[in-house]
């Protein structure tokens, strides 16, 4: 009787929705099903963070709207934060604001800039926000891909110039999801040279910043010459923290494009529970070592899986960030999850869920224990025998 918007029916399903459906199926079936499928940090929140929480729900001045833009020395908090981790200084009156976990951010920025018909620059594979936020405001989004050649890092010269002369925002994201990679700092420079000469908002997702490995670490965006003149930096506590649950993250850099972001959501949030930003303050002030212990238990079991899918005959990379393994089936990446689910119970998500240049690929998640990554990679080999290649 009611028919959906244009807009909505333009969209895709929801991937992980219509994974879920088939992964509860096996359950049903008593198969015991390893998920390496979604990217949802199987360790706890720290404590010290739960705690801060606790104490601040309690607080009646807690209980009340937050204003729009986040707690003062929430913001504040991000700036000490980046300044520690990424030697960028933030004004925290101007140049941060608090977002309901950092996916809020990225779907409603759109709304902020385009018009109808305006093109958004969305890389291919990638995090399917840009698309559909891009789709929700009426815009086009113009995929780029990120190819195996290029190490997944764009190639703007590949860009057709009539889509750069309507494009209105450039969404990257490193370390990358779901390919794991990391850019180079001179492909920063090219992307915000390109992005000053085009007019064009350069959005970089950077929910991975913290999770990297072996001695990398990922720079912020805003650290280079001129960033600050066209640079969103989407950040969040999700990943860094395990707070996924939390919705909590926030937006960083040009204090015009902020304000853009700010005024679509004034119109259509009223921020984050105080609460859950005293829990924030408390993460991005607490140790660093947090953040540390993390990383090493997400390296050691890449190093199980890497090791394992090698074992098996796959072609992959060990990435130095996220908690990602992309990996090379060279088969129909759907075709490719729904038979091994079957057959081993092990889930992974197809690299087409990602946009059509992540065909051919699956992305396995470092959310299980090593023990668990060890069942799967066990059970995975048996599988490899009986494809044929
Ligand atoms: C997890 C993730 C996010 C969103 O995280 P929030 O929980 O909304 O802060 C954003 N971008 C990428 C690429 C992610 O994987």
């Amino acid at each position: 009787m009611f028919e959906l918007s244009e807009r909505l029916t333009k969209l895709p399903p929801y991937l992980f929705a219509e994974i879920d459906l088939m992964k509860k199926k096996k359950l049903s079936e008593g198969m015991k099903v390893i998920d390496l499928g979604i990217g949802d940090p199987d360790l706890p929140t720290p404590n010290h963070i739960v705690e801060a929480m606790k104490k601040a729900v309690e607080k009646v001045e807690r209980q009340k709207y937050p204003s729009y833009e986040g707690m003062y020395e929430f913001r504040q908090a991000v700036s000490e934060f980046y300044m520690r981790r990424k030697k960028v200084k933030l004004d925290p009156e101007k140049e941060v604001i608090s977002l309901i976990g950092s996916k809020e951010g990225i779907a409603h920025l759109p709304l902020a800039f385009l018009n109808p018909g305006d093109v958004v620059l969305v890389p291919d594979p990638g995090y399917p926000v840009y698309h559909a936020g891009t789709i929700l405001a009426g815009g086009r989004p113009y995929h780029f891909p990120l190819k195996d050649e290029n190490e997944f890092q764009p190639d703007f010269e590949s860009i057709p110039d009539e889509i750069v002369k309507k494009a209105k925002i450039m969404f990257l994201n490193y370390p990358n999801n779901p390919t794991a990679a990391i850019i180079e700092k001179e492909k920063i420079k090219e992307a915000i040279d390109f992005c000053i000469d085009n007019k064009i908002i350069l959005a970089h997702d950077a929910a991975y910043s913290e999770i990297t490995f072996d001695d990398y670490k990922a720079p912020s965006f805003l650290e280079f010459d001129r960033a600050f003149e066209v640079t969103i930096e989407f950040n969040s506590l999700s990943k860094t923290y395990n707070m996924t649950g939390w919705r909590i993250g926030f937006a960083c850099g040009n204090s015009e494009i902020l304000r853009g972001l700010l005024k679509v959501k004034t119109n259509i949030d009223s921020g984050v529970f105080e609460a859950i930003q005293e829990a924030a303050i408390a993460a991005l002030r607490g140790s660093d070592e947090v953040i540390e212990k993390n990383c090493k238990i997400f390296a050691e079991r890449r190093d199980v899986l890497v090791k394992g899918l090698k074992e098996a005959g796959f072609e992959v990379k060990k990435p130095k960030g996220t908690f990602y393994v992309w990996c090379k089936v060279g088969m129909n990446s759907v075709e490719f999850v729904k038979m091994m689910l079957n057959k081993t119970g092990v889930l992974c998500t197809p690299g087409i869920g990602f946009g059509e240049y992540g065909e051919g690929y699956v992305r396995f998640a470092l959310t299980k224990s090593v023990s668990e990554v060890e069942e799967a990679i066990k059970r995975i080999k048996e599988f490899a025998k009986t494809l044929s290649r």
